[in-house]
Order: C-alpha cells, then structure tokens, then sequence
C-alpha cells in the first residue's frame, strides 16, 4: 500500500522448499547472501566487505523472483522489489525519485533485500541504446549502490537474462559484482518443480509425475506450474456436467470426485508450451 504496482514491500512467505532444483544456486545464494546478512560480525571479524549486489543470471521463470523472495524469507529480512519495465514507465523525474524511496525504505528495515527484476530494463549498456531517462536512472542507480554502508545489511539483488546487456559500470566492484547462474531445470528439477506445484492437488494414483518430468524437456518453472494450474482446469471441465448451476454450493460427492487424472495433463501438455520454444514460434 506504501508503493504503486511498480514496486513492493512485503513480507516473503516462500521457502527454500517452494524451490525446485537449483540446489546449488541456493548454496550460492545462502553463502553470499543469508550468510553476511545473518552473521555480519563475520565479515567483520576478517575487516572484508559483505557482497552488496548480485546478479541472478537466467532465462525467464526459472525462479529468480521466487529465489529472492526465499532467502529474504529465510535470511529473515524484509523483501523490497522493483521492477524494472514498470518503474521505467513513470514520469520525469518520478522512476528516480521511486528508486531512491525503495532504497531508503530498504535501508531503514535492514537486515533487507532490495530485489530488482529485469535490471537489463533500467540499466541497458551506455551509448545509443540509452535514452535520457535510463541515463539518468542508471545515474542514480548507481549513486545509490555506491552510497550503500558496507557495514549495512542489505543485499541487492538484481535479476535479469541478459547480463550481456548491461552497463558495465553496474558490474565494478561494490555493485553488482558477483554473478549466480539460474538455469533451466533437468529432468530431475522438472520433477521437485512439478512435486510443489502439485503439493495440493488431489491426484489420481496413475498420475506419473516422474514421466511428466521427463516428457517435458525445456519446460521452466513458471511453464511447470502453468501446465499444473491447466491440468486442475480440465479436471474442472470434467466434473462440470456434474454441477447444478442454479445451486451456489458443490455437494460433497462431486467434490469428491474432483481429482486431477492422468489425461487432464496430458490434455494440458496440448495447450502449454515451453516458453523457450514459444520464442522460437515467434521468430519464425
Ligand atoms: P522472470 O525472469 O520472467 O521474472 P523469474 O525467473 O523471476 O521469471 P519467477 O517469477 O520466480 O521466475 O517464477 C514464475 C513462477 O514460476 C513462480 O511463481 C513459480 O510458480 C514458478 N517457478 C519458477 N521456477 C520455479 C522453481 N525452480 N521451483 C518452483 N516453482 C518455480
């Protein structure tokens, strides 16, 4: 409610286990961020400077938001998000001003993670591919990062899939300087995804998620659970005949007999697509 829609602060409520795959991204992420943001005096001790930024690097829905969100969530910080094409899309002088308020929002909660998505969106390379207004973004964007006390606990993290993209300049030391790898789940990770997706769904018993995994090469998370959130959709379609529309409750046998089959995935598995492979459909 402090903030529009371009920015948020909430309180994280995913976990480590909301996460599928991505063990060692979360090593990573524990190491270079819950670690100096729970235990300060650490880094302390040894006189060094805790990270202050880092680059999740990935295609999208892979997690990275979901990532952030969990080790604020388990660092027990507070999550401050920005994002990227939708601060860019505010008047004059109105993107830095909501950037500077986050930060100083984000200072004052410490221990905090100030996440900003599609960093790439804010802070393209200098040079023809900036306007006036990611000029001066990327300005106080910089300002601000290199205004940050090291002494401070905040942590932020940005998240784009184009690091290519980026200003160098957010890449020196005492920004962004350190880099974590989001990648597309294997077979395996394909299987934890579809596991936490389909935490609450009742399913029948020849549900094979382990088939499903492997019958779904290049999905990403967010295409995991959009193929999850389709499955439970047929499941509806089925049981509709079933239901008196004139009535405002379900009766409890055909509640009972809603239950996510086999067939509704492999319906589903017709209407969602890879969205790498969507990208591909576009081009050509
Ligand atoms: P983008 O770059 O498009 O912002 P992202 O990498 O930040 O994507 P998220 O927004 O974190 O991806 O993920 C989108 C949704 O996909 C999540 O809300 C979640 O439902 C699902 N998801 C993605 N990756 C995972 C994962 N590794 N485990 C569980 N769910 C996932």
């Amino acid at each position: 409610p402090e903030y529009e829609e371009s920015t948020e602060h909430r309180r994280a409520d995913v976990t480590y286990d909301d996460i599928g795959g991505l063990h060692e991204t979360i090593d990573q992420l524990r190491e270079m961020v819950e670690l100096p943001l729970r235990y300060p005096q650490l880094f302390t001790r040894l006189g060094v400077d805790p990270p202050r930024g880092v680059l999740l690097h990935g295609p999208p829905g892979t997690g990275k938001t979901r990532l952030a969100r969990a080790v604020a969530n388990e660092s027990d910080a507070e999550f401050f998000l920005i994002n990227g094409p939708e601060i860019m899309g505010s008047t004059y002088g109105e993107s830095e001003k909501k950037l500077r308020e986050v930060f100083e929002a984000a200072t004052k909660s410490a221990p905090s993670i100030l996440f900003i998505d599609e960093i790439d969106s804010i802070a393209p390379k200098r040079g023809e591919v900036q306007g006036e207004t990611e000029k001066r973004l990327v300005a106080q964007l910089l300002t601000l990062m290199d205004g940050l006390e090291s002494r401070l606990n905040l942590v932020v993290i940005a998240a784009t899939n184009r690091p290519e993209a980026i200003d160098e300049a957010l890449r020196r030391p005492g920004r962004f300087d350190r880099e974590i790898i989001v990648g597309v789940p294997d077979a395996r990770g394909r299987r934890e995804i579809l596991g936490i997706h389909t935490r609450g769904m009742p399913l029948e018993s020849a549900v094979d998620l382990h088939e499903l995994a492997r019958t779904t090469y290049g999905f990403v998370g967010a295409d995991l659970a959009a193929l999850t959130r389709e499955a439970a959709i047929e499941a509806v379609r089925r049981i509709m005949p079933k239901l008196d529309l004139e009535s405002e409750t379900v009766p409890p046998e055909v509640l009972d007999e809603l239950v996510v089959q086999r067939n509704d995935f492999v319906e589903a598995l017709k209407r969602v697509q890879p969205s790498a492979m969507r990208e591909v459909m576009v081009q050509a």
